[in-house]
Formats: C-alpha cells, structure tokens, sequence
C-alpha cells in the first residue's frame, strides 16, 4: 500500500487562436467538471470517461491511500493566461506540501498546454512539482492522444502514458494504464526510457484511430508491448501550436536502456513508413452539401459534415457559420447544425421565447479574419438550460452544463447554439433540444474526430469539410514561427524553416 497524491490540470492550447484561456475557464464546469479540490474530487470524477477517474478506481482496487489535490481543465482555445497558469500551478504546489509525505504523485496531463509565458506549460508545471516534492518522488502521469511531449516532461517524471484511441474513448482506460504503471515501479524500481520525436505534423482528421494508418498502428505498438517493455506510447501530437516541440512523439519505458530503444526505434519506424497514409479528401463547403444531399437517404441515416476547422475541441471558437451558408445556398431540407457557441443569440431566444421570431447575427463573437457572422430572421424553434447527460461513448457519463441553449431555424436549416464551448461529439447535445439525429438528412458538426464514436454509427456518409476555422486542415494556412527546423508541415510535405516554409 502507497500513499498516492492525485491531481490534474488539463490545456491543449491552440496559439494561433486569438482568445486566451483564463482561470475562470478553469473554474466553471462546461461538457467537463469545474476545478475541484480535496475529497470532492472523488464525487466529481466517479464514473466519467476521464483518466484520473480511472486512475482512483484502480488505486482503490490495489488499496493505496488516496491524497486527492486538485484537478480541473478547460475547453481548448488560446494561451493560458499567465494568472490561470500561477494560480492553478501555485495552488497544486501548496496541496502537494500540505500532503507530504507521499510515495508516489499521478497527475492527469494533457501535454500540450502553452502558457502566456512558458511554451512547456506541463514541463515547467512538473519542474516546480518535484521541486517541492523532490527528485525521488516517483511521478507517473497520464497524457492526452495529442500532447506534444518534451524531454523536459519525461526527464522531470517517473512515466507517462497516453491515450490510445482518438476518438478518445479510452481516457478512463489510459489513467487505469497509469496506475498498473507506477505500481510497477513502486514494486520493481525506475523504469528507462526512450523518447523519439517524428519529423512531421500529422492534421487531426487523419490521426484517427478508426481509420488506418492509425488503427494499425495502434495494433503494432500493442504487440509490442510485454517482457522487458512495459508501456509504449504514440501521441500523433497537436498541430496547432506553434512550439518547438510539436508533433508527434514515441515514448517507450523497460527496465532496460536497449530494450526501451529498441521499441522506440521500431514503433517511430513504423509511423514514419506511413507518413504518406495519414491523408485523405477534404470538400469544399458547397461541394460538401451537395455530396451529402446525393448519399443521404430523405430521412434516417444522416451524412455527417465534419466542420473540422471550426471544431472547438482544437481552439476553434465553434461560431463560424460558412458552412450553414453553404447548406442555404445549396437549398438543403432536413439539415442540421451544431453546436454553434453564441450566448447573445441564445439569450436573445430566450428572451423572446419558443415560437418567436428573432433578427439576430448569429456567430458574432468570432474575431476570425474575413468572418461575417449570419445576419437573418430566425426562429427558435426549442430552448434549452444546457443541463443534460451525456450519452455517447466519448463524454460517457457526464453532466453536460453548456448554459442557456436554442434552437433556431432559418431557410430550412436548423441550428443548435450554446452558450459554452464544446465539441459536438454526442447525440444528447441535439435531443436536449428535441432534435433525434438518426432522423435528419444531413448533421454538420463542429468537431474534427471525437464525432464518429457517437455519430459515425447512425450516420450513411462522413465528408470532412474545410469551412472557415482556426484550426485549419492544412498547416500551410498557419504562420507557423518557432516549429523545430526541419519538420514538415503535412505529411510528405514541405518542411519550416526549408526552401518552402
Ligand atoms: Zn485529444
């Protein structure tokens, strides 16, 4: 039996997006739970789809003793700001005094946040950690599937180990990995690793793991895994963020040096031997539409239009509203968009309520270069207090809290808007405002992946769309500054810093 500090602090940071991230951010709770501290924390998190939930499930199997800190995390978007970052920093620092002695720390990362004032939020995080727990203190952390790992990160834990899946239906599964983790170090003693960094930035869309190369890949590093190698790891990284160590990464823990770089060299072989695969069709917006209105049956199994770069999941400030224009210009019935995040406009339907008639600009709230919001007539068709359970496999058991939320409808296309940011990945975000997505002809998400582990099923087509966002498809949109020379922008690609950056 150990004594076991746990805590978490979650950002993946887009800094190209121009809205940072601040500690209230952190605070509320939106499609996650708001910044908890001590016991609530077991509360807040039994049963959800995250890792530290399944890291205090397994802990508890194996009868540790539990220190519960703080966790909390925010909606993907800009820079955390310096003040989030020190409080919530500061704050963890005094809980991990408070707690001492402990045998060993988790903490549920994401791994690719950027502060105001650090480009490594997590390796300055850690960094002060261990200076106040000390070096000897074995920290075992769980990471995102796109955490763009530094050596600062593993150099400053004991091990880390992310997620497997993206759709990300395996958080919980990944902080129970943790667990299995440290108690293998707190029974046998240190583990060596093995970091590779890969030489290009793969595009979310194409990171899925339900479509190869990535289910493949996935398959390989399972195989792997056994005898002297104890965890291997593949995070595909966030493209976003312009930081010297984005991209994708391979990490690999045994109890010996040889047998660590053996399994890193061979899985980072592997992923570069199939960096012309991670590739695909993206449609243009009106394309897109009609494509859809050809597979789709009139009613009953939806296409879905993945509107990848507004999707909020990577910084995307899920207002634009190109796509919606393109569903009107092609004349579509039986469309359905969402979630577009607009508290004015879901306030003004709620002040004029159900049934009424409102003149509103929908999307205005996006600073987006060259974005016009919608200006029409709309009708709000249904109105929401944002309050629901999630359930859909990803957001598996959650408590939805999106604040005051609308439907509304003009020129036959219906659109669900919200008041938070977050990503359209499950089917009760529409139900809640009377919509069954299985009976529409067409579903335009705001979402890049994390959408195909609930819709993906009912749907008869998935076209990924390329309308106006901050997360662009196609890293050569992005004025990209301080990436590692060399890497390529898109698989097979042109490299930064190169002839052609
Ligand atoms: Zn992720």
């Amino acid at each position: 039996m150990a004594r076991i500090g746990v805590a978490g602090f979650q950002h993946e940071t887009n800094t190209f997006s121009t809205v940072p991230t601040t500690y209230e951010d952190f605070a509320r709770a939106d499609g996650w739970p708001a910044l908890i501290r001590g016991s609530a924390m077991y509360a807040a998190l039994e049963g959800i789809n995250l890792p530290a939930s399944g890291f205090i499930a397994a802990a508890n199997r194996a009868r540790h003793e539990l220190v519960p800190l703080l966790w909390c995390s925010a909606t993907p978007a800009g820079r955390v700001t310096r003040d989030a970052f020190e409080r919530i920093a500061g704050q963890l620092c005094r809980l991990l005094a408070d707690a001492r002695p402990l045998d060993a720390l988790y903490l549920d990362l994401h791994g690719a946040m950027v502060a105001e004032h650090l480009a490594d939020g997590e390796g300055e995080l850690l960094r002060r950690l261990q200076q106040v727990a000390g070096p000897a203190l074995p920290i075992v952390c769980s990471l995102d599937f796109h955490a763009n790992i530094s050596e600062a990160m593993v150099d400053r834990s004991a091990a880390m180990t992310a997620y497997r899946s993206y759709p990300h239906v395996d958080m919980r599964e990944s902080g129970e990995r943790a667990a299995a983790l440290l108690d293998r170090i707190l029974a046998r003693g240190p583990l060596v690793k093995a970091l590779r960094k890969l030489p290009f930035l793969i595009p979310l869309t194409w990171q899925c793991t339900l479509i190869d190369p990535a289910a493949s890949l996935f398959r390989e590093l399972a195989s792997m895994e056994g005898g002297a190698v104890a965890d291997l790891s593949f995070a595909p990284g966030f493209p976003p963020a312009d930081v010297p160590e984005c991209g994708p990464s391979v990490l690999a823990y045994a109890a010996d040096q040889r047998s660590a770089d053996r399994a890193a060299d061979r899985l980072a072989a592997a992923v570069s031997e199939a960096e012309g695969d991670f590739a695909g069709k993206v449609w243009q917006p009106r394309e897109a539409v009609r494509e859809a209105m050809r597979l789709a049956p009139p009613t009953g199994r939806p296409a879905i239009l993945a509107d990848s770069q507004d999707n909020p999941g990577a910084g995307g400030h899920s207002d634009t509203v190109g796509l919606i224009e393109a569903l009107i210009a092609e004349r579509t019935e039986g469309a359905v968009v969402g979630l577009l995040c607009d508290p004015a406009a879901a306030a003004t339907a709620h002040a004029a309520g159900e049934g009424a008639e409102i003149d509103i600009a929908l999307g205005e709230g996006s600073r987006l270069p060259g974005h016009r919001p919608l200006a029409a007539r709309f009708r709000v068709e249904r109105l929401g207090d944002g309050r629901f359970d999630a359930t859909g496999p990803f957001y598996a058991g959650n408590r939805m809290q999106l604040g005051p939320m609308a439907l509304l409808s003009t020129s036959g296309v219906r659109i669900a808007v919200s008041s938070r940011k977050q990503q359209a990945a499950d089917q009760a975000m529409f139900r809640h405002l009377g919509v069954e997505p299985r009976e529409q002809r067409i579903m335009a998400l705001k979402s890049s992946v994390h959408f195909r582990a609930d819709f993906e099923p009912i749907s008869s087509a998935v076209l990924i769309v390329a309308a106006p966002g901050a997360n662009p498809v196609d890293h050569r949109e992005l004025p990209y500054r301080h990436l590692r020379p060399g890497m390529r922008l898109m698989p097979k690609g042109p490299a930064f810093g190169g002839n052609s950056a």
